[in-house]
């Protein structure tokens, strides 16, 4: 067991790193950030910054003699990275699970050897590959490229094969996965952990929404019936178990109108929609990322309140006087959680709220009207 006073090692520096540095210094461990960004959210709430290249083998070897554990926040740290620090010091998530995990075809590949069903795809490896593909993926489609998308970005929706070569070319020819609209019910993601020792302790779902490709709101307990919410933790720690997995995992699902669930895709770390757990359950998923990078036993995911939670994007700040904070603040039951990033760019997460409410439909009531009321609609003259 890693126990408090320790310093810990963590790869990435947005965000869910900031969330974990908070949590880590709860418990009173130190925290190395290492993150090429001079703006890291998570930097900034840490101990030390390395400012360097994932793939700095001077800076990873810093690392590795100044932590006792190393853990990652962003999917896309090259699994060669996490490998060299493994030679050095304990490493959670394991460089293998993230490999698999940061590519959409490799992803896939396991998903469909656990016998675990996605939306229907084809891969795109190369031109060559286009017209069997769109052959393949009945349309309305989306192109995806395979790896470094996130947010929705990197991704083009396509209403018949005719625009499927232009889409290739705009994502940079590079390798994709095409796949097909799926007629959703919902969306709703599994956060979970999983210990050393196979053990493994998940959290309510969230039910999940969208807006362009980028998650807008989650409310908990989400609203599909017990035995489908049943599935989806156990198939989120099937996965878990199929990896090896030892940290914190989300598994984004699809639930069609068929009232059946396809795995969207598998997060290698704390999730966006598991920020409810920070205000809403006993010990929140950064928490138990720290628990199970260090061996402690994992935590009570028990929620003690349903919540909603919206996401704060830099659209809002663009405005002419910016969020009108006080709304929030008049708010019985919200809580404000913002993440110290310099510049707001359209598009880009500056921080989340949540409300808690006795209902689940009484917390996303007043989280919608909170959503309005910090950049009310301009509709006057001009
Ligand atoms: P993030 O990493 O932020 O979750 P991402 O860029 O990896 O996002 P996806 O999860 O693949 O993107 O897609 C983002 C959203 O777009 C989904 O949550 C869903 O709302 C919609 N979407 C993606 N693929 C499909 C599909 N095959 N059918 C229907 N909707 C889809
Ligand atoms: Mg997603």
């Amino acid at each position: 067991m890693i126990l408090p006073g320790a310093t810990l090692g963590l790869l990435g520096g947005g965000q869910l790193g900031r969330l974990f540095v908070l949590a880590a210094h709860e418990s009173g461990y130190r925290v190395i950030v290492l993150d090429p960004d001079a703006d890291s959210p998570a930097a900034r709430a840490a101990d030390g910054h390395l400012r360097a290249r994932y793939d700095d083998a001077e800076a990873l070897g810093r690392l590795a003699a100044e932590c006792a554990a190393v853990t990652t926040e962003f999917e896309n740290v090259p699994a060669e990275s996490l490998r060299m620090l493994a030679q050095h010091v304990p490493v959670h998530p394991a460089a293998e699970a993230v490999a698999t995990t940061q590519d959409r075809l490799r992803e896939k590949r396991f998903l469909q050897a656990m016998g675990l069903a996605t939306a229907p795809f084809a891969a795109v490896r190369g031109p060559q590959d286009l017209a069997a593909a769109a052959a393949a993926v009945r349309f309305p489609a989306i192109l995806k490229r395979a790896s470094f998308g996130y947010d929705g970005k990197g991704q083009i929706r396509l209403d018949a094969p005719e625009g499927l070569a232009d889409a290739f070319d705009a994502l940079g020819g590079v390798e994709c996965v095409l796949e097909q609209r799926v007629e959703l019910a919902c969306e709703v993601s599994v956060v979970l952990a999983r210990a050393g020792d196979g053990e493994i302790a998940s959290y309510p779902l969230a039910e999940n929404e969208h807006r362009d490709g980028i998650l807008a709101i989650s409310s908990v307990p989400a609203r599909i019936d017990d035995g489908l919410a049943a599935q989806a933790i156990e198939m989120a720690g099937r996965i878990a178990g199929g990896l090896d997995y030892r940290g914190v995992l989300a598994v984004e699902f699809f639930v069609t109108r068929d009232g059946r669930l396809l795995v969207n895709e598998i997060a290698p770390r704390p999730h966006n929609s598991g920020h409810y757990t920070v205000d809403a359950c006993v010990c929140s998923q950064f928490e138990q990322q720290l628990r199970a990078l260090c061996g402690l036993p994992l935590g009570d995911t028990r929620l003690l309140s349903p919540v909603a939670m919206v996401n704060l994007l830099g659209d809002r700040w663009l405005r002419p006087d910016g969020p009108r904070w006080q709304s929030l603040y008049a708010m019985h039951g919200a809580r404000l959680h913002l993440y110290g990033k310099r510049e707001a760019r359209p598009g880009r997460k500056m921080g989340h709220l949540c409300v808690l409410a006795a209902t689940r439909q009484a917390a996303l009531d007043a989280a919608l009207q909170l959503d309005a009321a910090l950049s009310p609609a301009t509709d006057d003259a001009g």
